[in-house]
């Protein structure tokens, strides 16, 4: 009886034993260098088709409110919400997208991601001369991804009027690298 006992009180601690803990030090280490940010999926959101209207519905009267020729979508989730924001405003959708994905005559710029670097491209024939551009992402993070496409936006000639966001993380501070830029995002973490 006491044996068995003993023998699974044996079966419980042994493995902690057996378990490095890091110390006090080491865990606050590990915590500045293991990544925090949860990745934010807005497909749920999608299947349901009350929120699905309702997040566009209030995304487009921020867009509408801009008067805008174009909304323009970052591949690949900015497309979307970007395209039946634009049917909702009534004016046209211009993708920007992964290098080598549209016809020729396109302007490119790479930015940095948290891993790595990234690159989009526009075509240029798609935004003329004065065109007045909202930007709309999923997600706001560091900021790289639209501010490298307002670029582009701006290098076409076009005046970027607004960008919006369904999520933004505003602990990445993304809203200080896009400056002066009208910014709008139904729901920050
Ligand atoms: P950034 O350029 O750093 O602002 O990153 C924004 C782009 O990366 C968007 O196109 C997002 O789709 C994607 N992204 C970055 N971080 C996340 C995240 N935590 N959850 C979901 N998407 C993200």
């Amino acid at each position: 009886m006491v044996g068995s006992r003993f023998s699974r009180l044996v079966s419980l601690v042994w493995p902690k034993l057996l378990t490095p803990r890091p110390s006090a030090d080491a865990s606050s280490t590990l915590r500045r260098y293991l990544p925090t940010i949860g990745f934010k999926d807005i497909a749920p959101l999608l299947l349901d088709p009350a929120a699905l209207k309702q997040t566009v519905g209030d995304l487009a009267a921020w867009t509408a409110e801009r008067e805008p020729d174009l909304v323009l979508g970052a591949e690949a989730r900015g497309f979307w919400l970007g395209a039946a924001i634009a049917v909702e405003v009534g004016c046209g959708f211009v993708p920007a997208r992964r290098p080598g994905k549209l016809p020729p005559e396109t302007v490119s710029a790479r930015y940095a991601l948290e891993y790595g670097e990234n690159a989009l491209e526009v075509a240029s024939n798609a935004i003329s001369q004065g065109a007045r551009v909202v930007i709309h992402d999923d997600v706001l993070a560091t900021g790289g991804t639209v501010g490298a496409i307002a670029g582009l936006v701006e290098k076409l000639g076009g005046h970027v009027v607004g960008i919006n966001f369904v999520i933004e993380l505003s602990f990445l501070d993304g809203r200080k690298k896009l400056g002066d830029y009208d910014l709008y995002s139904l729901i920050e973490y």
